[in-house]
């Protein structure tokens, strides 16, 4: 059983491919009957798709070019 706060914790990992194929099929079961999570998987995994287009997508909706704008790059 995997609750939010534990699917939280890994969803970066999980997103960057870091985890198990176990711990996939964890967060993976955790987001199909958690709509709350699903979304912030479905937000994040968007804004993963950005950082790695480098930012250069005129579809990105605004909130999103925002919150990109908003985190200071190194
Ligand atoms: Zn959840």
């Amino acid at each position: 059983m995997t609750d939010c706060q534990e699917t939280i914790r890994d969803l970066y990992q999980y997103l960057d491919r870091e985890l198990t194929m176990e711990e996939v099929c964890e967060v993976q079961a955790h987001l199909n009957r958690c709509p709350s999570c699903y979304e912030l998987e479905r937000f994040e995994s968007g804004v993963i798709k950005l950082v790695r287009r480098d930012c250069s997508s005129e579809k990105a909706p605004a909130h999103l070019r925002e919150r990109l704008l908003s985190v200071p790059r190194s």
